[in-house]
């Protein structure tokens, strides 16, 4: 994985270059488009913006509606679009080892829909190709995947089929995997889409892909596998060098990322990744008004967000997200030996920076005080701590003290 570290000045000018391509609302006779640039009536000093590139971007308020690793898209905003197109290569092929141009790919809202382009993809190839019907489909996931596989399953009528875990090592149970594929089987689901999580909500957990297919296999011809990194996608690659969840793995059609969690750009940012010639089973073509059509669930949507995800790639380059990504895992480290020599039972994937204690450790004045979250607020089980940017050494010192403090007193 390698891509270059630029500087500040350099970032700001390639923004400023590419943002000079788009179409301009003030200065041209731009009679058609239901769009503009926001209104500059709610900036204080909207003059003192024109320095910023990003905030220039969030101004001219480029609209990036369809799949610009598809067809030439959009005419409009050629110049913020290039750099989209720019962003998702670094994430498809550095990040994720696919093949140059053998993807396709777009800057979605968030992991939620990543996840529900990924079941709408799958579910229509079965549909179109192998003639299924919707009650033929299911979407096979662990009981620690995020809620978003529901919603996906939900809007597009298809099976969701929970998969039990292991308490203490949060791996899915392989008699269970068996059990709830022969009840598919049993009642009539002939096409499967693997949900897999690279990083789950709740404890960071990992899924193994081989394993898990081996069984698949047994039972069914037909499967996608989708691969769930909304957490873990700028975690996980950087921390270890298994590529069993990437595209190097033949295996793996589909990546959803967030860009708004560890990434921190602002909300309403990911990424959708999927293998070539998949994306065309979501076209839709009454899209006729969208020159290049629309491969995309959301349609509308801001080029400001592709243009800070990539600014961020950039002031860190792959050296520097790695050395990140590296510290961030050696507090959770610490946190962990803490915790052992302490005595409190927690789950943690060591590759991942997200702690799960057991609720019976932690006294809920502590879990409230410092913002822990449950997996379940009507009984917790366990509470979470994520070590993101913001997580000082200090910080979880002064939480491992009050927790000392109230085993004594307990
Ligand atoms: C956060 C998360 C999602 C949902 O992402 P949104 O960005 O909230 O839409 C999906 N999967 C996992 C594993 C997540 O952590």
């Amino acid at each position: 994985m390698y891509w270059q570290k630029l500087s500040k000045t350099t970032i700001q000018q390639k923004v400023f270059d590419e943002l000079q391509k788009n179409i301009d609302f003030i200065t041209e006779p731009v009679l058609g488009l239901p769009g503009s640039s926001v209104d500059q009536e709610q900036f204080h000093n909207p003059s003192s913006l024109k320095e910023d590139a990003f905030l220039s971007v969030l101004i001219n308020n480029p609209n990036h509606i369809g799949c610009h690793t598809h067809k030439n898209g959009e005419r409009y905003f050629p110049g913020t679009k290039q750099i989209e197109i720019d962003l998702i290569k670094i994430c498809a092929e550095e990040i994720f080892g696919a093949e140059e141009s053998d993807y396709d790919g777009y800057v979605t809202p968030g992991g939620t829909e990543g996840n529900i382009q990924a079941q709408w993809m799958y579910r229509n190839y079965f549909m179109q190709n192998e003639k299924a019907k919707p009650e033929e489909i299911g979407v096979i996931f662990s009981e620690d995947t995020h809620y978003s596989v529901y919603k996906a399953s939900n809007l597009l009528n298809i099976h969701p089929i929970t998969v039990k875990v292991n308490h203490d090592d949060r791996k899915i149970l392989l008699e269970d995997l068996k059990k709830k594929l022969e009840e598919a089987q049993g009642n009539g689901i002939r096409y499967l889409i693997v949900h897999l999580s690279m990083g789950t909500t709740m404890f960071g957990s990992i899924d193994s892909p081989e394993p898990l297919l081996e069984v698949i296999k047994q039972y069914f011809k037909h499967y996608f596998v989708h691969v769930d990194a909304a957490f873990g996608g700028f975690v996980y690659p950087f921390s270890q060098e298994k590529i069993d969840l990437s595209f190097k793995n033949t295996e793996i059609s589909s990546i959803a990322i967030d860009g708004h969690k560890i990434l921190r750009s602002p909300f309403g940012t990911g990424v959708f990744l999927c293998r070539k010639s998949l994306i065309e089973h979501v076209q839709t073509p009454e899209a006729s008004y969208v020159y290049g059509s629309d491969f995309t669930l959301c349609g509308s949507r801001s080029g400001a967000n592709a243009v800070y995800m990539w600014m961020t790639l950039m002031t860190y380059g792959s050296h520097g997200w790695t050395e990140l990504i590296r510290q961030l895992i050696a507090r959770t480290d610490y946190l962990c030996k803490e915790l052992d020599e302490i005595g409190v039972k927690y789950y943690r994937h060591s590759d991942m920076n997200i702690v799960a204690i057991d609720h019976h450790a932690i006294p809920e004045d502590l879990a409230k005080k410092y913002y822990l979250v449950a997996d379940n607020y009507s009984n917790p089980q366990w509470w979470k701590i994520v070590v993101i940017t913001h997580v000082t050494d200090d910080m979880i010192k002064d939480f491992l003290l009050e927790l000392k403090t109230s085993k004594s007193v307990n």
